[in-house]
């Protein structure tokens, strides 16, 4: 659900810890604290620098550059292999300093939290006072070599451009008042959300700067944007209320369809209809970005008999291929031990797929092994394809699983650029 009004007291935290991977390994290992380090998904000269820590970023070494030209232009770097399990732990430990002044926490990456303290305004006077305990917190509670650049305002939009502002251990607020003054020195990419291409768009309209966007009336940049998120841009740049926290949040998603008297008769048919619901949800998980640990199959057939099955994920899915192909194995094995009739037979009036427990996608990948993650960035690179070019072609991610060009984005955050025009996170 949005908050839409008009809303101007600064009560949102975004908190964004500062070169995060390469930190929780000088955390670890005193050793590499104070040296320029830089975290590689393979440590070979080919390798890929996906975190630079904060020392290497002021000798010029940038995420994505390879390892062998990093050691060039910085001879002093020290290459460590990525340890995605050590950031997940960091970052469970992280969240849980900040879920003690607020339940309204909204992780959003592995080393991004949106602290929404809008309700809870009666007991903090001085939200200022909440950002320096914060990182205080986090240094004493979690590792004294951490360090978060935090932004506070009215909105989620506004308070990670405030964190985007100053880093390394940043702290801005902006308000009503201040935000003219933060807005005039950017460029429209420097707007978390916008890329080039909706950057180009907005220029191509007259639309030069962060500050033209601003003062653009709603209903011009519905236009420009030729859809609702332009009156989004309009609502986080003039205190129009939240539109980038989702506070009611998925709890289930069903997908159930009646099965026609034609269907019935071909097993075949039967198939592409289980296969199709599966689709549809990972299609709808895609949407909300989250991924599933729970899945439920169940059928009811003509004499009123039902069959369910509820299949707990050793680990969290997405696929709708692979909800289809766990759910197939399941009630064949049932078939085979029971010695029953298929389970869709003829007599089937109705089928359903349900999926619980989300997780946020962008925290699956580091509770996965890397093939999962490469897979995970394809699909959704996949479905990227297929919104902007309308495709309705089917492409497996499966098929696309080797293409090299995908491999060196693991990890480090960028699959939400994916989707910049759509969501500033
Ligand atoms: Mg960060």
């Amino acid at each position: 659900m949005k908050r839409i009004g008009q809303y101007t007291k600064p009560t949102v935290l975004f908190v964004d810890m500062n070169s995060f991977f390469a930190s929780c390994e000088q955390q670890v290992n005193f050793y590499l604290r104070d040296r320029p380090v830089a975290v590689c998904v393979y440590t070979g000269k080919q390798g890929c620098v996906i975190a630079p820590s904060v020392e290497a970023k002021r000798l010029g070494v940038k995420l994505g550059m390879r390892l062998d030209e990093a050691m060039q232009l910085c001879p002093g770097l020290v290459p460590v292999e990525i340890n995605s399990k050590r950031y997940r732990e960091f970052h469970v430990a992280i969240i849980d300093v900040l879920r003690q002044f607020t339940p309204d926490v909204f992780p959003k990456s592995i080393d991004e939290a949106v602290v929404d303290l809008t309700r809870c305004q009666l007991m903090y006077k001085d939200v200022w006072q909440v950002a320096l305990q914060i990182k205080s917190d986090i240094r004493t509670k979690v590792g004294d070599w951490l360090r978060c650049s935090i932004g506070i305002a009215p909105n989620a939009f506004l308070a990670k451009l405030g964190s985007d502002l100053h880093k390394p251990d940043g702290l801005v607020m902006i308000t009503p008042e201040t935000i003219d003054d933060v807005l005039k020195d950017l460029h429209l990419t420097d707007l978390p959300g916008i890329g080039q291409r909706m950057a180009k768009r907005l220029q191509d309209q007259g639309i030069l700067t962060p500050l033209n966007l601003r003062y653009a009336s709603p209903e011009r940049l519905r236009a420009v944007c030729k859809s609702i998120i332009g009156w989004h841009w309009h609502l986080r740049l003039n205190f129009g209320g939240e539109v980038d926290l989702e506070t009611s949040a998925y709890k289930s998603m069903q997908a159930m369809r009646t099965v026609s008297a034609s269907q019935r008769q071909s097993p075949e048919q039967l198939d592409e209809l289980l296969q199709s619901l599966c689709l549809t949800l990972e299609r709808r998980m895609m949407k909300q970005d989250v991924f599933c640990q729970e899945v439920t199959f169940s059928c009811r057939y003509h004499d009123s008999r039902n069959y369910g099955d509820e299949i707990k994920l050793p680990e969290p899915r997405q696929d709708g291929m692979e909800l289809y192909n766990l759910i197939r194995q399941r009630f064949e094995r049932f078939q085979h031990v029971n010695r029953c009739e298929p389970i869709l037979n003829r007599s089937i009036r109705s089928m359903s797929v349900s999926v619980f427990r989300f997780i946020p996608a962008q925290l699956v990948p580091f509770s996965l092994f890397e093939d999962n993650t490469r897979k995970n960035t394809l699909r959704k690179a996949v479905y990227e394809v297929k919104a902007k070019f309308g495709s309705d072609k089917l492409m497996r991610a499966t098929e696309l699983r080797d293409n090299p060009v995908f491999r060196d984005v693991i990890g480090f955050g960028s699959i939400k650029d994916l989707h910049d025009d759509q969501n500033p996170f």
